[in-house]
């Protein structure tokens, strides 16, 4: 079985009746970056960078911050790489940013939906701008995006895009190894708001990538780090799958690229349903790319998204689990 999926590899992505899908790899340290081309990841869809922040007490500078992204970069060989700014704040948190941490979430009664990621970016312009330039000189070595999380309005896509055309045209003054030109911004849609005006987001975002772990969670208003309310916590509400359908319609009417890279990314149970959306791109661990390689090899994209539509149609969560398992028996 092992030996299979290993075999699986250098096999592409292609569904039964020849659709392309692309699939990348989620990335929380640097040394996953050799396990996600020794999974045949085609790129990296998230590569999150709070690691860059923990187990340290003071910040790392643009400096340190550009020698760890260019070495994936490097490490890709010219495959994407998708970097996320800063998604600390909230609950999540990081010892180094302690004192920044205190001043702005402090006593905070609900920090999730307080200063967090790009809310503690725009807020903290030093801290962003060192990554950002980190960002932007690592994209010198191979193609990177930039990717926002926790983005609310276009307003606030706006803002950064404007900062990043800034800090390019100060690098390149500068004589600064750079891209051509200033890599793509796209947004994480994982706050029930943004995917409803996803539409408005399309057209300030290059490109999207839907979070549904934290989708789900505000959508449904689980807290998943809370186990009185665990057993909650569901992607297959159908909440949360009409938010997800709404957001990939937005991105293919704009014609913007649109990927998944929360947890149901590397469920090969989902693949059907999300393939069926229209989805072509998902992101997962490297070690889900196989099995959901295998799932997509199988697949015929007419009557999956067919199924898609049975499940919109249904508005329990039992039923549709059910019928995707059912997907599975027959495929
Ligand atoms: C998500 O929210 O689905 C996501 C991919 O981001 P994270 O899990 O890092 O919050
Ligand atoms: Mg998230």
């Amino acid at each position: 079985e092992t030996v299979k999926l290993q075999r699986l590899r250098d096999v592409p992505a292609i569904t039964a009746d020849g659709a392309k899908v692309t699939l990348l790899a989620n990335l929380e340290l640097v040394r996953d970056t050799k396990h996600a081309t020794e999974a045949g990841a085609e790129g990296i869809g998230l590569l999150r960078t709070e690691f860059m922040f923990m187990n340290r007490s003071d910040v790392p500078n643009e400096e340190e911050q550009y020698e760890i992204l260019s070495t994936v970069v490097k490490h890709m060989d010219g495959r994407p790489v998708t970097v996320r700014t800063l998604d600390i704040g909230g609950e999540k948190l990081a010892y180094s940013l302690g004192a920044i941490l205190d001043d702005h979430v402090g006593d905070a009664v609900n920090p999730a939906l307080g200063v967090r990621a790009i809310r503690l970016s725009l807020r903290e312009p030093k801290l962003f701008e060192a990554q950002l330039c980190a960002i932007l000189r690592a994209a010198a070595h191979g193609p990177v995006r930039i990717l926002l999380p926790m983005i609310t309005t276009p307003g606030e896509v706006k803002q950064v895009r404007d900062i990043v055309t800034r800090l390019w045209l100060r690098l390149q003054r500068r004589g600064v190894d750079l891209p051509d030109e200033v890599p793509p911004i796209g947004v994480m849609i994982e706050i029930p708001g943004a995917a409803l005006a996803a539409d408005a987001l399309a057209q300030t975002a290059d490109f999207f990538a839907i979070g549904s772990n934290d989708l789900t969670m505000y959508t449904l208003a689980i807290d998943r780090a809370d186990e009185r309310v665990a057993h909650l916590y569901n992607p297959l509400h159908p909440a949360v799958l009409r938010l997800i359908e709404f957001t990939v319609q937005a991105a293919l009417r704009a014609r913007i690229p649109v990927s998944i890279c929360g947890e149901i990314a590397g469920d090969p149970r989902f693949t059907p349903l999300l393939l069926g959306f229209g989805v072509r791109e998902l992101s997962m661990s490297p070690m889900a790319l196989a099995r959901v390689k295998q799932r997509i090899l199988k697949l015929d994209t007419a009557d999956a998204a067919r199924r898609a539509r049975l499940v919109m149609e249904i508005a329990d969560s039992g039923r549709i689990a059910a019928l995707l398992d059912d997907m599975d028996g027959l495929a």
